[in-house]
Protein backbone atom coordinates (compact mmCIF):
# COMPACT_ATOMS: atom_id res chain seq x y z
CA UNK A 1 0.00 0.00 0.00
CA UNK A 2 2.80 2.37 0.96
CA UNK A 3 4.29 1.39 -2.33
CA UNK A 4 1.46 2.97 -4.36
CA UNK A 5 1.34 6.10 -2.25
CA UNK A 6 4.65 7.19 -3.09
CA UNK A 7 4.48 6.36 -6.65
CA UNK A 8 1.31 8.54 -6.47
CA UNK A 9 2.78 11.09 -4.92
CA UNK A 10 5.64 10.73 -7.43
CA UNK A 11 4.01 10.68 -10.38
CA UNK A 12 0.35 12.66 -9.79
CA UNK A 13 -0.18 16.15 -10.21
CA UNK A 14 -2.48 17.45 -7.47
CA UNK A 15 -3.00 21.41 -6.80
CA UNK A 16 -2.55 22.41 -3.05
CA UNK A 17 -4.71 24.89 -1.16
CA UNK A 18 -1.92 27.74 -0.30
CA UNK A 19 -3.59 28.85 2.56
CA UNK A 20 -3.18 25.36 3.81
CA UNK A 21 0.42 25.20 2.68
CA UNK A 22 1.70 27.88 3.63
CA UNK A 23 3.85 29.21 6.62
CA UNK A 24 1.90 31.98 8.75
CA UNK A 25 4.40 34.50 7.84
CA UNK A 26 3.21 34.43 3.99
CA UNK A 27 -0.23 35.06 5.16
CA UNK A 28 0.96 37.77 7.28
CA UNK A 29 3.00 39.26 4.27
CA UNK A 30 -0.43 38.66 1.85
CA UNK A 31 -2.26 40.66 4.44
CA UNK A 32 -0.16 43.32 4.82
CA UNK A 33 0.55 43.77 0.70
CA UNK A 34 -3.32 43.54 0.29
CA UNK A 35 -3.59 46.55 2.43
CA UNK A 36 -2.07 48.87 0.13
CA UNK A 37 -3.68 46.94 -2.73
CA UNK A 38 -6.92 47.77 -1.20
CA UNK A 39 -5.70 51.67 -1.36
CA UNK A 40 -5.03 51.32 -4.62
CA UNK A 41 -8.00 50.13 -5.80
CA UNK A 42 -10.28 52.85 -3.91
CA UNK A 43 -7.53 55.68 -5.33
CA UNK A 44 -7.63 54.54 -9.41
CA UNK A 45 -10.60 53.44 -10.55
CA UNK A 46 -10.03 54.85 -14.06
CA UNK A 47 -7.46 54.51 -16.29
CA UNK A 48 -6.12 58.17 -15.81
CA UNK A 49 -5.68 57.85 -12.27
CA UNK A 50 -4.29 54.29 -11.98
CA UNK A 51 -1.42 56.01 -14.81
CA UNK A 52 -1.44 59.50 -12.19
CA UNK A 53 -0.74 56.87 -9.13
CA UNK A 54 1.70 54.55 -11.12
CA UNK A 55 4.30 58.00 -11.94
CA UNK A 56 3.71 59.09 -8.77
CA UNK A 57 5.01 55.89 -7.20
CA UNK A 58 7.61 55.56 -10.00
CA UNK A 59 8.84 58.71 -9.35
CA UNK A 60 8.97 58.23 -5.47
CA UNK A 61 11.63 54.99 -6.59
CA UNK A 62 13.46 57.01 -9.05
CA UNK A 63 11.77 56.81 -12.15
CA UNK A 64 12.32 59.24 -15.06
CA UNK A 65 10.62 60.08 -18.34
CA UNK A 66 12.39 58.64 -20.76
CA UNK A 67 14.26 61.31 -23.07
CA UNK A 68 14.87 60.38 -26.25
CA UNK A 69 18.79 61.08 -27.04
CA UNK A 70 19.90 60.79 -23.18
CA UNK A 71 22.00 57.64 -22.13
CA UNK A 72 20.54 54.82 -19.62
CA UNK A 73 22.61 53.14 -17.82
CA UNK A 74 22.37 49.38 -15.92
CA UNK A 75 19.99 49.92 -12.96
CA UNK A 76 18.02 53.70 -14.47
CA UNK A 77 14.72 53.91 -13.89
CA UNK A 78 12.78 55.07 -16.61
CA UNK A 79 9.01 55.22 -17.83
CA UNK A 80 7.08 56.14 -20.97
CA UNK A 81 3.67 58.01 -20.10
CA UNK A 82 1.16 57.71 -23.37
CA UNK A 83 -1.64 60.20 -22.87
CA UNK A 84 -1.84 59.24 -19.48
CA UNK A 85 -3.81 56.39 -20.11
CA UNK A 86 -1.17 53.87 -20.74
CA UNK A 87 2.22 53.79 -19.39
CA UNK A 88 5.27 51.60 -19.90
CA UNK A 89 8.25 51.34 -16.75
CA UNK A 90 11.20 50.20 -17.78
CA UNK A 91 14.85 48.98 -15.71
CA UNK A 92 17.63 49.02 -17.90
CA UNK A 93 19.35 45.71 -17.62
CA UNK A 94 22.89 44.42 -17.69
CA UNK A 95 22.63 42.91 -20.81
CA UNK A 96 21.69 44.70 -24.21
CA UNK A 97 17.97 44.94 -24.89
CA UNK A 98 18.88 42.86 -28.11
CA UNK A 99 18.94 39.88 -25.52
CA UNK A 100 15.24 40.58 -24.91
CA UNK A 101 13.48 42.03 -22.66
CA UNK A 102 11.31 40.55 -19.25
CA UNK A 103 7.62 42.18 -19.73
CA UNK A 104 4.27 42.15 -17.90
CA UNK A 105 1.58 43.59 -19.30
CA UNK A 106 -1.62 44.52 -17.24
CA UNK A 107 -4.66 46.51 -18.40
CA UNK A 108 -5.37 49.48 -15.93
CA UNK A 109 -9.29 50.08 -17.58
CA UNK A 110 -11.79 48.08 -16.59
CA UNK A 111 -15.93 48.03 -17.47
CA UNK A 112 -18.03 51.09 -16.64
CA UNK A 113 -20.27 52.90 -17.74
CA UNK A 114 -19.33 56.26 -20.29
CA UNK A 115 -21.28 59.30 -20.39
CA UNK A 116 -22.66 59.61 -24.27
CA UNK A 117 -21.20 63.16 -25.85
CA UNK A 118 -24.83 64.45 -25.71
CA UNK A 119 -25.43 62.78 -21.68
CA UNK A 120 -27.65 65.53 -19.72
CA UNK A 121 -31.26 65.82 -19.97
CA UNK A 122 -34.44 66.38 -18.22
CA UNK A 123 -37.26 64.11 -18.21
CA UNK A 124 -40.53 64.99 -15.79
CA UNK A 125 -38.51 67.13 -13.86
CA UNK A 126 -35.59 65.13 -13.06
CA UNK A 127 -31.88 65.13 -14.60
CA UNK A 128 -30.56 62.38 -16.13
CA UNK A 129 -26.97 61.33 -18.06
CA UNK A 130 -27.40 58.80 -21.37
CA UNK A 131 -24.73 56.50 -21.02
CA UNK A 132 -23.09 53.82 -23.17
CA UNK A 133 -21.91 51.10 -21.64
CA UNK A 134 -17.69 50.50 -21.86
CA UNK A 135 -17.14 46.61 -21.90
CA UNK A 136 -18.72 43.63 -21.13
CA UNK A 137 -21.29 44.20 -18.50
CA UNK A 138 -24.59 42.11 -17.20
CA UNK A 139 -26.38 45.91 -17.33
CA UNK A 140 -29.14 44.46 -14.89
CA UNK A 141 -25.76 44.81 -12.08
CA UNK A 142 -26.07 48.26 -12.84
CA UNK A 143 -28.92 49.66 -11.49
CA UNK A 144 -29.88 50.76 -7.85
CA UNK A 145 -26.01 50.65 -6.44
CA UNK A 146 -24.47 53.87 -5.62
CA UNK A 147 -21.98 55.47 -8.20
CA UNK A 148 -19.46 58.08 -8.69
CA UNK A 149 -18.41 60.33 -11.70
CA UNK A 150 -14.55 60.46 -12.53
CA UNK A 151 -13.22 61.99 -15.64
CA UNK A 152 -12.04 64.83 -17.32
CA UNK A 153 -13.59 67.86 -19.38
CA UNK A 154 -10.89 68.82 -21.85
CA UNK A 155 -12.02 72.46 -22.88
CA UNK A 156 -11.16 74.25 -26.10
CA UNK A 157 -8.73 76.75 -24.49
CA UNK A 158 -6.55 73.71 -23.97
CA UNK A 159 -6.91 73.43 -20.02
CA UNK A 160 -8.19 69.77 -18.77
CA UNK A 161 -10.74 70.00 -15.74
CA UNK A 162 -10.80 67.04 -13.48
CA UNK A 163 -13.97 65.51 -12.22
CA UNK A 164 -14.56 62.89 -9.28
CA UNK A 165 -17.13 63.11 -7.31
CA UNK A 166 -19.30 60.07 -5.23
CA UNK A 167 -15.66 58.97 -3.65
CA UNK A 168 -15.51 60.90 -0.27
CA UNK A 169 -18.30 60.48 2.73
CA UNK A 170 -19.29 63.48 2.01
CA UNK A 171 -19.78 63.61 -1.44
CA UNK A 172 -22.91 63.13 -3.19
CA UNK A 173 -23.59 59.79 -5.65
CA UNK A 174 -25.69 58.70 -8.31
CA UNK A 175 -27.81 56.32 -9.18
CA UNK A 176 -29.77 54.28 -11.92
CA UNK A 177 -33.21 53.35 -11.29
CA UNK A 178 -35.00 49.77 -11.52
CA UNK A 179 -38.72 49.30 -11.43
CA UNK A 180 -39.96 47.87 -8.35
CA UNK A 181 -40.79 44.36 -8.23
CA UNK A 182 -44.74 45.24 -8.05
CA UNK A 183 -44.67 46.87 -11.27
CA UNK A 184 -42.34 44.41 -13.06
CA UNK A 185 -44.41 41.92 -14.64
CA UNK A 186 -43.86 42.70 -18.22
CA UNK A 187 -39.81 43.56 -17.32
CA UNK A 188 -39.41 40.20 -15.56
CA UNK A 189 -40.76 38.19 -19.14
CA UNK A 190 -37.46 39.61 -20.32
CA UNK A 191 -34.11 37.71 -20.52
CA UNK A 192 -31.60 38.58 -18.14
CA UNK A 193 -29.61 39.70 -20.90
CA UNK A 194 -32.34 41.98 -21.67
CA UNK A 195 -33.24 42.83 -18.33
CA UNK A 196 -31.92 46.08 -18.66
CA UNK A 197 -31.16 47.63 -22.19
CA UNK A 198 -28.35 49.56 -22.81
CA UNK A 199 -30.97 52.88 -23.16
CA UNK A 200 -32.15 52.37 -19.84
CA UNK A 201 -28.78 53.02 -18.27
CA UNK A 202 -30.13 56.25 -17.47
CA UNK A 203 -28.25 58.11 -14.35
CA UNK A 204 -30.29 60.28 -12.36
CA UNK A 205 -28.57 63.16 -11.27
CA UNK A 206 -30.68 65.93 -9.55
CA UNK A 207 -34.06 67.12 -9.21
CA UNK A 208 -33.67 70.80 -7.91
CA UNK A 209 -35.05 73.30 -10.60
CA UNK A 210 -33.48 76.62 -10.78
CA UNK A 211 -35.53 78.97 -8.94
CA UNK A 212 -37.72 81.05 -11.41
CA UNK A 213 -41.60 81.54 -12.29
CA UNK A 214 -41.63 79.32 -15.53
CA UNK A 215 -39.55 78.18 -18.29
CA UNK A 216 -39.04 74.11 -19.56
CA UNK A 217 -35.84 72.18 -18.16
CA UNK A 218 -35.31 74.02 -14.86
CA UNK A 219 -33.94 70.95 -13.12
CA UNK A 220 -31.22 70.73 -16.31
CA UNK A 221 -30.64 74.74 -16.30
CA UNK A 222 -29.90 74.53 -12.42
CA UNK A 223 -27.52 71.14 -13.09
CA UNK A 224 -25.50 72.91 -15.48
CA UNK A 225 -25.50 75.99 -13.22
CA UNK A 226 -23.70 74.21 -10.54
CA UNK A 227 -21.34 72.41 -13.19
CA UNK A 228 -20.40 76.11 -14.64
CA UNK A 229 -19.67 77.22 -10.95
CA UNK A 230 -17.70 73.74 -10.33
CA UNK A 231 -15.83 73.23 -13.39
CA UNK A 232 -16.50 76.71 -15.76
CA UNK A 233 -18.04 74.06 -18.03
CA UNK A 234 -20.83 74.67 -20.65
CA UNK A 235 -23.37 72.23 -21.90
CA UNK A 236 -21.62 72.21 -25.24
CA UNK A 237 -18.36 70.72 -23.18
CA UNK A 238 -19.47 67.36 -22.72
CA UNK A 239 -18.92 67.03 -26.17
CA UNK A 240 -15.07 66.99 -25.66
CA UNK A 241 -14.74 65.13 -22.34
CA UNK A 242 -14.52 61.58 -20.45
CA UNK A 243 -16.51 61.36 -18.25
CA UNK A 244 -17.35 57.23 -16.89
CA UNK A 245 -19.94 56.30 -14.16
CA UNK A 246 -17.94 53.71 -11.71
CA UNK A 247 -19.42 51.80 -8.45
CA UNK A 248 -18.79 54.27 -5.53
CA UNK A 249 -18.44 51.18 -3.49
CA UNK A 250 -14.65 51.14 -1.50
CA UNK A 251 -12.58 47.69 -1.34
CA UNK A 252 -13.00 45.81 1.89
CA UNK A 253 -12.17 42.55 3.34
CA UNK A 254 -15.00 39.84 2.94
CA UNK A 255 -15.45 37.04 4.94
CA UNK A 256 -15.11 36.54 8.45
CA UNK A 257 -11.62 35.01 8.19
CA UNK A 258 -11.09 38.42 6.12
CA UNK A 259 -9.27 36.06 3.30
CA UNK A 260 -10.89 37.76 0.19
CA UNK A 261 -11.29 40.88 -1.01
CA UNK A 262 -14.49 42.82 -2.22
CA UNK A 263 -13.83 45.82 -5.03
CA UNK A 264 -14.45 47.31 -8.38
CA UNK A 265 -12.63 47.13 -11.04
CA UNK A 266 -10.04 44.23 -9.82
CA UNK A 267 -10.06 42.88 -13.65
CA UNK A 268 -7.24 43.42 -13.91
CA UNK A 269 -5.89 46.15 -11.05
CA UNK A 270 -5.17 43.51 -9.22
CA UNK A 271 -2.89 42.06 -11.72
CA UNK A 272 -1.57 45.57 -12.13
CA UNK A 273 -0.45 46.75 -9.12
CA UNK A 274 1.56 43.34 -8.23
CA UNK A 275 3.03 44.35 -12.07
CA UNK A 276 3.50 47.52 -10.70
CA UNK A 277 5.09 47.20 -7.32
CA UNK A 278 6.65 44.52 -8.57
CA UNK A 279 8.98 47.05 -11.13
CA UNK A 280 9.43 49.62 -8.25
CA UNK A 281 11.30 46.79 -6.48
CA UNK A 282 13.63 45.77 -9.90
CA UNK A 283 17.20 46.64 -9.38
CA UNK A 284 19.64 46.62 -12.05
CA UNK A 285 18.43 43.15 -13.21
CA UNK A 286 20.11 40.87 -15.90
CA UNK A 287 17.60 41.64 -18.87
CA UNK A 288 15.52 44.96 -19.05
CA UNK A 289 12.44 44.51 -16.88
CA UNK A 290 9.49 46.79 -18.86
CA UNK A 291 5.76 46.73 -16.81
CA UNK A 292 3.04 48.30 -18.39
CA UNK A 293 -0.14 49.30 -17.90
CA UNK A 294 -2.67 49.63 -20.25
CA UNK A 295 -5.70 51.08 -21.23
CA UNK A 296 -8.52 49.92 -23.73
CA UNK A 297 -8.40 45.62 -23.15
CA UNK A 298 -11.71 45.63 -22.22
CA UNK A 299 -12.87 47.16 -25.40
CA UNK A 300 -10.26 45.10 -27.31
CA UNK A 301 -7.12 46.70 -27.28
CA UNK A 302 -7.79 49.47 -30.26
CA UNK A 303 -6.66 53.02 -30.24
CA UNK A 304 -3.41 54.61 -29.72
CA UNK A 305 -3.78 53.49 -25.72
CA UNK A 306 -4.40 50.11 -26.39
CA UNK A 307 -1.44 47.21 -26.75
CA UNK A 308 -2.96 46.60 -30.30
CA UNK A 309 -0.88 49.41 -31.36
CA UNK A 310 2.75 50.06 -31.72
CA UNK A 311 3.35 51.59 -27.99
CA UNK A 312 5.01 48.85 -27.03
CA UNK A 313 7.27 48.18 -30.23
CA UNK A 314 8.06 51.93 -30.16
CA UNK A 315 8.88 51.65 -26.16
CA UNK A 316 11.38 48.59 -26.99
CA UNK A 317 12.33 50.66 -30.09
CA UNK A 318 13.38 53.83 -28.28
CA UNK A 319 15.85 52.15 -25.80
CA UNK A 320 16.91 49.76 -28.53
CA UNK A 321 17.69 52.93 -30.08
CA UNK A 322 19.45 54.66 -27.30
CA UNK A 323 22.19 51.15 -27.21
CA UNK A 324 22.47 51.14 -30.91
CA UNK A 325 20.59 47.79 -30.69
CA UNK A 326 18.12 46.14 -33.20
CA UNK A 327 14.44 46.54 -31.61
CA UNK A 328 13.72 43.62 -33.96
CA UNK A 329 15.68 41.42 -32.25
CA UNK A 330 15.09 42.32 -28.77
CA UNK A 331 11.44 41.82 -29.73
CA UNK A 332 11.96 38.38 -31.02
CA UNK A 333 14.42 37.44 -27.80
CA UNK A 334 11.49 38.60 -24.95
CA UNK A 335 9.76 37.21 -22.97
CA UNK A 336 6.17 38.65 -21.43
CA UNK A 337 3.74 37.48 -18.70
CA UNK A 338 0.34 38.82 -19.70
CA UNK A 339 -1.13 39.69 -16.33
CA UNK A 340 -4.61 39.28 -16.64
CA UNK A 341 -7.24 38.00 -14.55
CA UNK A 342 -9.31 34.35 -15.17
CA UNK A 343 -12.34 32.98 -13.98
CA UNK A 344 -12.31 31.10 -10.24
CA UNK A 345 -14.05 28.59 -10.02
CA UNK A 346 -17.61 29.64 -8.38
CA UNK A 347 -19.64 27.32 -5.38
CA UNK A 348 -22.94 27.99 -7.11
CA UNK A 349 -21.88 28.40 -10.71
CA UNK A 350 -19.67 25.76 -11.36
CA UNK A 351 -21.61 23.81 -14.11
CA UNK A 352 -19.54 26.75 -16.43
CA UNK A 353 -16.32 25.39 -15.95
CA UNK A 354 -14.73 21.97 -16.08
CA UNK A 355 -13.10 21.30 -12.37
CA UNK A 356 -9.88 19.91 -13.56
CA UNK A 357 -8.84 22.94 -15.87
CA UNK A 358 -10.92 25.83 -13.49
CA UNK A 359 -8.69 27.82 -11.52
CA UNK A 360 -9.57 27.75 -7.42
CA UNK A 361 -9.46 30.84 -5.23
CA UNK A 362 -6.69 30.49 -2.65
CA UNK A 363 -4.39 27.72 -5.19
CA UNK A 364 -2.34 31.12 -6.19
CA UNK A 365 -1.53 32.75 -9.56
CA UNK A 366 -3.30 31.25 -12.44
CA UNK A 367 -0.98 30.32 -15.37
CA UNK A 368 -3.70 30.50 -18.45
CA UNK A 369 -2.04 28.71 -21.51
CA UNK A 370 -4.52 30.04 -24.12
CA UNK A 371 -7.60 32.08 -23.66
CA UNK A 372 -10.24 32.56 -26.45
CA UNK A 373 -13.54 31.02 -27.61
CA UNK A 374 -14.57 27.69 -29.33
CA UNK A 375 -11.71 25.99 -30.66
CA UNK A 376 -9.05 28.55 -29.51
CA UNK A 377 -10.22 30.98 -31.54
CA UNK A 378 -8.73 34.24 -31.36
CA UNK A 379 -6.05 33.41 -28.45
CA UNK A 380 -2.03 33.46 -28.64
CA UNK A 381 -1.58 29.89 -27.53
CA UNK A 382 1.77 30.04 -25.69
CA UNK A 383 4.26 27.11 -26.35
CA UNK A 384 5.39 24.32 -24.46
CA UNK A 385 8.68 25.38 -24.17
CA UNK A 386 7.14 28.89 -22.55
CA UNK A 387 5.38 27.12 -20.49
CA UNK A 388 8.07 24.89 -19.28
CA UNK A 389 10.15 28.42 -19.04
CA UNK A 390 7.44 29.44 -16.57
CA UNK A 391 6.22 26.61 -14.54
CA UNK A 392 10.56 26.52 -13.34
CA UNK A 393 10.83 30.28 -12.47
CA UNK A 394 7.51 29.64 -10.48
CA UNK A 395 8.65 25.87 -8.37
CA UNK A 396 11.69 27.60 -8.01
CA UNK A 397 10.80 30.69 -6.34
CA UNK A 398 8.52 28.95 -4.17
CA UNK A 399 5.52 30.35 -5.57
CA UNK A 400 2.47 28.89 -5.66
CA UNK A 401 0.32 28.59 -8.94
CA UNK A 402 -2.36 27.01 -10.76
CA UNK A 403 -3.28 26.82 -14.35
CA UNK A 404 -6.98 27.61 -15.41
CA UNK A 405 -8.86 27.45 -18.75
CA UNK A 406 -11.49 30.46 -19.37
CA UNK A 407 -14.71 28.03 -18.62
CA UNK A 408 -16.09 24.66 -20.32
CA UNK A 409 -15.25 24.47 -24.19
CA UNK A 410 -17.80 26.19 -26.00
CA UNK A 411 -18.96 28.10 -22.26
CA UNK A 412 -18.32 30.94 -24.09
CA UNK A 413 -14.55 32.83 -24.11
CA UNK A 414 -12.61 35.87 -23.54
CA UNK A 415 -9.19 37.21 -24.25
CA UNK A 416 -6.26 39.27 -23.01
CA UNK A 417 -3.53 41.96 -24.77
CA UNK A 418 -1.80 38.54 -25.05
CA UNK A 419 -1.58 37.94 -28.65
CA UNK A 420 -1.14 41.70 -29.33
CA UNK A 421 2.21 41.28 -27.42
CA UNK A 422 2.59 37.79 -29.16
CA UNK A 423 2.40 39.06 -32.45
CA UNK A 424 5.10 41.36 -32.04
CA UNK A 425 7.60 37.61 -31.64
CA UNK A 426 7.64 37.99 -28.21
CA UNK A 427 7.01 34.92 -25.93
CA UNK A 428 3.47 35.40 -24.20
CA UNK A 429 1.74 33.81 -21.30
CA UNK A 430 -1.07 34.70 -19.09
CA UNK A 431 -0.85 34.59 -15.36
CA UNK A 432 -2.83 36.98 -13.19
CA UNK A 433 -5.45 35.98 -10.49
CA UNK A 434 -8.61 33.94 -10.03
CA UNK A 435 -11.51 36.49 -9.75
CA UNK A 436 -14.98 35.64 -8.99
CA UNK A 437 -18.06 38.09 -10.15
CA UNK A 438 -15.07 39.25 -13.27
CA UNK A 439 -16.55 42.59 -14.54
CA UNK A 440 -19.23 43.01 -11.92
CA UNK A 441 -19.48 46.29 -10.23
CA UNK A 442 -17.91 44.45 -7.00
CA UNK A 443 -15.58 41.54 -7.88
CA UNK A 444 -14.46 39.08 -5.14
CA UNK A 445 -10.38 37.76 -4.99
CA UNK A 446 -8.28 36.58 -2.61
CA UNK A 447 -5.13 37.79 -0.61
CA UNK A 448 -3.05 34.89 -1.12
CA UNK A 449 -3.53 34.76 -4.78
CA UNK A 450 -2.81 38.64 -5.27
CA UNK A 451 0.09 38.01 -3.16
CA UNK A 452 1.49 35.29 -5.38
CA UNK A 453 1.01 37.32 -8.23
CA UNK A 454 3.30 39.92 -6.62
CA UNK A 455 5.39 38.08 -6.21
CA UNK A 456 5.07 36.43 -9.92
CA UNK A 457 5.71 39.19 -11.30
CA UNK A 458 8.75 40.38 -9.36
CA UNK A 459 10.50 36.78 -10.36
CA UNK A 460 10.13 37.41 -13.39
CA UNK A 461 11.17 40.60 -14.24
CA UNK A 462 14.33 40.90 -11.62
MN1 LIG B 1 -8.80 41.63 -17.82
MN1 LIG C 1 -12.01 41.98 -18.39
Amino acid sequence: MSDIKTLKEELFYSRKNGRQISKEEVLEKADAYCKDYKKFLDNAKTEREAVKIAVDMAKQKGFVPFEIGKKYNVGDKVYFNNRGKTIALAVIGKETIENGANITAAHIDSPRLDLKPNPLYEEIELALFKTHYYGGIRKYQWTAIPLALHGVFALKNGTVKEVCIGENEDEPKFVINDLLPHLATEQNKRTLAEGIKGEELNVLIGSHPFKADEGSELVKLNILKLLNEKYGIKEEDFLSAELEMVPAFKACDIGFDRSLIGAYGQDDRVCAYPALTAILAVEAPVKTAIAILADKEEIGSMGNTGLESDFLRFVIGDIAKMQNADHTVALRNSKCLSADVNAGLDPTFQDVSERRNASMLNYGVVVTKYTGARGKSSTSDASAEYVAYVRNMLDKAGIIWQTGELGKVDAGGGGTVAMYIANMGVDVVDLGVPVLSMHAPFETTAKFDVYMCYRAMYEFMK
